[in-house]
C-alpha cells in the first residue's frame, strides 16, 4: 500500500497538514512490501483512535534492503565519498528537518502523545544537533601512524562496517534514529533501518527529507515491521556487519543471540534502566525537586535514563517529599491533550504500556507501598497516567526493582552515603545515575562510585551528541554519541609497510 498519509490539524500550537509516505523506503523510492497488503494501524494514545495505515515489511524485503544498501556502498558512498561531502549532506539534512520542525514536532505529539512544544524543542531541535554534531566528525576520522622501526611504515585506517542495521524503539522516535543514523552516515557506512511499529511517521518522514537533501539511492533504507519479522531478519542478516538496538533489556538479549549464531556482527545495545537518584541533604533542596521532576517524569516517564528510585537522606526526607509533592500536583495539573500549549504531561504511548504500567501501580499497592500521588489513570479516553509517587518503599518490592517505564516515582530514605552506594548499585541495571549535593567532593566522590554510564550531578535528564552515553551491566554494550560513537561504527586496520627489509 503505497501511498500518502495525510493529518490535518488546527490547534494552538500546530495548524496545517502532515504529509507523509507509507511505503517502504528502498533505493531512493517508496515501495510497496514483497508480500502487499499488509498494513498496521498507526494510534493517537490521546484518543486511542487510528491515525494512519502504514505498510509491513518482511524478510523478503529486508532481504532486497540489504543488496540495495550493499550495492550503494561500494557504489556511491563508503570510501568512494570524500568524508566532506558525507558532512555536507548531513548538513544540508539537518537544515531540512529544522525546517520542517514543526511538522516532525506534530508528528511526535500525535503519534507519541508528546506535549507538541517538548516535542518541538527535546526531541526535533536534539536531533537536527546530532545530525549537525556527527556531519562534523565526517572529515576528522583519522588514523595514527605508530613507530616500530626504521623499515617499517605503518599506520591505521579506520573504515566503515558497510550495511549496518539500526533498530529503534517508540519513546523517542525521531531522536534516537538521529543517534544512530548521524554517526553511521558520517563513517560511510548505509543502512538498512527498522523505526518501531507503533511510532513510524516521523521515520518516514525523516526518509522524504534524506531524498531531498540528495543522498545516493540506498544509502538510508526503512522497512517498517513487528520486532519478530523485520527486525529479527536485520539482526540474522549474514550481509549486516553491524547492528544497533534500542529497546528493553530482552529483546537486546534476543539480538545478541541472534548475532551469534549467524554472522557474529559486531552489536550495540542501549537497552533499559532503573536509575537511582541520591538526595543529601545538605542539596539546593528548590533546584533537586525541580530536576527530579524533570528526570523523572519528562516523556510521560517513557525515559530510558529516568530517575524513578529517589533516595532521601532522612534530614531533608519529609522537607523533599514535601515539595516534591507540591511540584507534582502542579505537574498533574498540566495534564492533557499535547497540542495545549500549557500541556507537560501526555498520554502513554499504547494500551500495551498503559495496561503494564497500572499492573506496577497495582503491585505497587498490593506489596503495601504508599500511594502519595497519583496511582489512577487520568480522564476516560486514550492512556492517559496520572504522575504517580509511592512512599514506604521496601528495596524488595517489584516497583523499587524493575523498570516500570511509565510516570511512577520510587521514594526510599536513607542514612548514610555507604549505605545509599550500596542500595543505588543492588540492581541489575546500569544506565544512569542523579547526584544532588552542594559539596562537590561528596557528588563527584558519589558519582564515581555508581554503577552507570551516565552521571548528573545537580542536574536533570540531559544528554548532549558530544557526551557519550551508554549503559554498565545489563543496560547496554557500547556507546553512542561523541567520538565514542564514531568509534562504534569504525573496524581499524593495521596497515604495515616494508621500508627496507629483505628476505
Ligand atoms: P522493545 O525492545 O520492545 O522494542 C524495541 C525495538 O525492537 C522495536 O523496534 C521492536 O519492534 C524491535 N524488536 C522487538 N522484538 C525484536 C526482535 N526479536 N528482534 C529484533 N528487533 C525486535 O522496546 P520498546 O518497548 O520499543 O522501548 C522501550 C525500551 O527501550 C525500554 O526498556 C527502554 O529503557 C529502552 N530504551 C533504552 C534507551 C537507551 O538509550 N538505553 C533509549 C530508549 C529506550
Amino acid at each position: 500500500m503505497t501511498g500518502t498519509g495525510e493529518i490535518t490539524l488546527d490547534t494552538a500550537t500546530f495548524k496545517g497538514t502532515v504529509n507523509f509516505h507509507t511505503g517502504l523506503f528502498i533505493d531512493g523510492k517508496w515501495v510497496d512490501p514483497v508480500d502487499a497488503g499488509e498494513s498496521i494501524d498507526v494510534v493517537n494514545p490521546s484518543t486511542g483512535k487510528p491515525i494512519a495505515k502504514v505498510s509491513l515489511g518482511s524478510k523478503k524485503d529486508v532481504d532486497i534492503a540489504v543488496k540495495v544498501a550493499h550495492k550503494a556502498y561500494k557504489t556511491s558512498w563508503g570510501l568512494k565519498v570524500p568524508g566532506f561531502t558525507r558532512g555536507k549532506l548531513l548538513m544540508r539534512l539537518a537544515d531540512l528537518i529544522e525546517r520542517d520542525a514543526d511538522q516532525f514536532a506534530a508528528l511526535e505529539a500525535i503519534n507519541v502523545g508528546k506535549p507538541f512544544a517538548v516535542a518541538k524543542a527535546a526531541d526535533v531541535a536534539g536531533t537536527v544537533r546530532c545530525i549537525r554534531y556527527f556531519a562534523g566528525w565526517a572529515d576528522k576520522i583519522e588514523g595514527k601512524v605508530i613507530e616500530t622501526t626504521e623499515d617499517k611504515f605503518a599506520y591505521t585506517r579506520h573504515e566503515p562496517y558497510g550495511v549496518v542495521g539500526q533498530i529503534i524503539p517508540w519513546n523517542f522516535p525521531l531522536l534516537m534514529l538521529s543517534w544512530k543514523v548521524g554517526p553511521a552516515l558520517s563513517t560511510g557506512n548505509t543502512i538498512v533501518l527498522k523505526p518501531s511499529e507503533m511510532t513510524p511517521l516521523s521515520a518516514l518522514k525523516f526518509a522524504e527529507l534524506v531524498a531531498e537533501a540528495g543522498f545516493p539511492p540506498g544509502v538510508f533504507n526503512i522497512v517498517n515491521g513487528y520486532g519478530w519479522t523485520v527486525g529479527q531478519a536485520i539482526t540474522e542478516h549474514m550481509d549486516i556487519q553491524k547492528v544497533a538496538f534500542t529497546g528493553s533489556t530482552l529483546v537486546g538479549r534476543k539480538v545478541l543471540e541472534a548475532a551469534a549464531r549467524t554472522n557474529l556482527k559486531v552489536v550495540t545495545l542501549e537497552l533499559g534502566g532503573k536509575s537511582p537518584s541520591i538526595v543529601f541533604d545538605d542539596c539546593d533542596l528548590e533546584q533537586t525537586v525541580k530536576w527530579n521532576v524533570q528526570s523523572m517524569y519528562a516523556n510521560m516517564g517513557q525515559s530510558c535514563i529516568a530517575g524513578s528510585r529517589i533516595f532521601v537522606q532522612e534530614g531533608i526526607y519529609d522537607k523533599f517529599v514535601a515539595g516534591y509533592t507540591a511540584a507534582i500536583q502542579a505537574f498533574a495539573n498540566a495534564t492533557g491533550d499535547p497540542f495545549s500549549p500549557g500541556t507537560k504531561h501526555g498520554p502513554q504511548v499504547s494500551q500495551t504500556q498503559f495496561d503494564r504500567i497500572m499492573g506496577y501501580i497495582d503491585a505497587g499497592k498490593a506489596d503495601g507501598a504508599k500511594v502519595h500521588v497519583g496511582g489512577e489513570r487520568h480522564g476516560n479516553e486514550g492512556f492517559f497516567i496520572q504522575p504517580t509517587i509511592f512512599t514506604e518503599v521496601k528495596a524488595e518490592m517489584k516497583i523499587a526493582k524493575e523498570e516500570i517505564f511509565g510516570p511512577v516515582t520510587a521514594i526510599m530514605k536513607f542514612k548514610t552515603e555507604e549505605e545509599v552506594i550500596e542500595k543505588a548499585n543492588d540492581t541489575v541495571y546500569g544506565l544512569a545515575c542523579y547526584v544532588y549535593s552542594d559539596n562537590v567532593k561528596r557528588a563527584l566522590r558519589v558519582a564515581h562510585a555508581l554503577e552507570a554510564g551516565s552521571a548528573f550531578v545537580n542536574t536533570g535528564q540531559t544528554t548532549d551528541p558530544a557526551i557519550p552515553f551508554g549503559g554498565y551491566k545489563q543496560s547496554g554494550i557500547g556507546r553512542e554519541h561523541g567520538e565514542y560513537a564514531i568509534a562504534t561504527y569504525t573496524q581499524v586496520k593495521g596497515v604495515h609497510v616494508n621500508l627496507g627489509v629483505s628476505l
